[in-house]
């Protein structure tokens, strides 16, 4: 059918995720029917670069037919059984085995979900369980922070610090507390970057005091923040978290929903910042998007002290077979291929040179990368690292809008604007992304300036 035909149907029936439906009515929305590599078609035929690798997912670049002949495979041989009560499956213990491989050493047990939303919940309740099997209920407290984004579900959301989501459903759940992140560009001030990274990491341990040690139990925070605008803390900032967590002896939760499976260079976002996590959130680039999947890894000492109860949480599909094998396959490809050694070596660096240049750019402020994450801040004025104050967002939005019709996929938050392409990604389309999105801001310039 034709693009307008489709687009009718998906406004008279398709509620969206995060979208406003009046408006995605009134554009009407772009309708993607294939995908290979970095690039998405559309049902004009135009090809779109995807700087933003679906929702930060598509690690291994799309079209694999390995991972579809996977999937038909393990739908074929079984298609679904579970791994409740006394059953498991062979994808699912295959792949829980594989990533106790490529975990850090101290980790080694997968609790499977099948994203990164129920993931955190199982979290949640994973660390309320460890406390109380330790002769500690009243350790119930997590901290989070603000402006944090860890799912839609109402553990997720409640964990996550998007005071917007709180508002719809009476949210959060008890039991949640929130300190700042470390954006310096934003907040710093006057202070130096390293100074603040500190200053932040200190509001960690004012919270803990404030509630009382005894009733905290976990701390949980992206390595590096993805959804909240690519912040990228001060070096000081994690080393001193590590700190803290540690002297009050705190279970410390990497969310590495987007940094995990080579997004920043290294197969976690834990290693890339020198952490030490007692439980790691994994989904996305698990399977590179190509199945739903998500999980908990958790340390050898978390397990050990669960292993004498009955943890009574499960989903339908946690270990789903056909996912798992999924799975198994992209872990395989990136690993044989080399994948997260060449961003680490060749892509990102590439990538890092031509996206900090953008900071020369009138309408960009800082210009910040890990891996192949990265972003710009805009701003009407450099020196004063002012934002678009009152109409925040907006400026973000316009360029956003010029991308899309740029035909460059990346993302806006409030004056941010991000990319965080598939890993697949060869420094030939690095140029095609950064002259796309270049022109983009021009475009956004002018308009701001008009
Ligand atoms: N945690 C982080 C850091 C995320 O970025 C996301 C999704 O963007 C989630 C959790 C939720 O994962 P999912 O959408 O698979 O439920």
């Amino acid at each position: 059918p034709p693009t307008e035909e489709l687009q009718a149907i998906d406004s008279a029936h398709h509620l969206h995720p995060f979208s406003h439906a009046n408006e995605l009515a009134s554009k009407g929305p772009r309708v993607i029917t294939s995908a290979k590599g970095v690039w998405l078609k559309d049902s004009n035929g135009e090809e779109i670069i995807d700087g933003m690798a679906g929702l930060w997912c598509v690690n291994i670049g799309y079209g694999r037919d390995e991972l579809a002949d996977a999937a038909a495979r393990q739908m074929r041989e079984l298609p679904y059984y579970n791994t409740f009560f006394k059953t498991t499956t062979v994808p699912a213990l295959m792949l829980a085995k594989k990533l106790a491989e490529l975990a850090p050493a101290h980790m080694n047990q997968v609790f499977f979900a099948s994203g990164g939303s129920d993931a955190n919940d199982t979290n949640i309740r994973l660390v309320r369980t460890y406390w109380a099997e330790k002769g500690q209920p009243e350790r119930n407290v997590i901290i989070s922070r603000w402006n944090a984004y860890h799912g839609s579900t109402i553990g997720g959301t409640s964990l996550g610090g998007m005071k917007a989501m709180h508002g719809q459903g009476g949210l959060p759940i008890p039991g949640i507390e929130f300190i700042d992140q470390p954006n310096w560009w934003a907040e710093g001030g006057d202070t130096k970057p390293e100074d603040f990274g500190l200053e932040r990491a200190r509001q960690l341990e004012e919270k803990i005091k404030e509630i009382g040690p005894e009733k905290v139990a976990a701390f949980i925070a992206e390595p590096i923040q993805g959804a909240g605008g690519v912040i990228v803390p001060p070096d000081t900032y994690w080393p001193e978290i590590q700190r803290i967590v540690k002297k009050y002896g705190i279970l410390l939760i990497a969310d590495e929903v987007i940094c995990g499976f080579g997004r920043t260079g290294n197969w976690f976002g834990s290693e890339t910042v020198g952490i030490e996590p007692d439980i790691m959130t994994i989904a996305k680039g698990l399977s590179s998007g190509y199945a739903p999947i998500g999980g908990s890894i958790v340390s050898d000492e978390v397990a050990e002290v669960l292993r004498d109860t009955e943890f009574n949480h499960g989903y339908t599909y946690s270990g789903h077979p056909v996912s798992c094998a999924v799975a198994l396959e992209n872990l395989r490809i990136l690993e044989e291929e080399g994948i997260v050694d060449t961003v680490r070596d060749v892509t990102a660096p590439y990538l890092k040179e031509k996206w900090e240049a953008l900071a020369d750019h009138p309408l960009v402020g800082e210009a910040k990368i890990v891996g192949m994450m990265a972003s710009v801040a805009l701003t009407p004025d450099k020196a004063t690292r002012a934002t678009f104050a009152a109409e925040s967002g907006t400026a973000g939005f316009i360029c956003r809008d010029r991308c899309f019709a740029n035909n460059v996929i990346m993302r806006s938050v409030g004056d941010r604007m991000i990319i965080a392409p598939p890993l697949s990604i060869t420094c030939e389309e690095i140029d095609i992304l950064i002259a796309r999105a270049t022109k983009s801001l021009d475009e956004a310039y002018e308009k701001l300036k008009a």
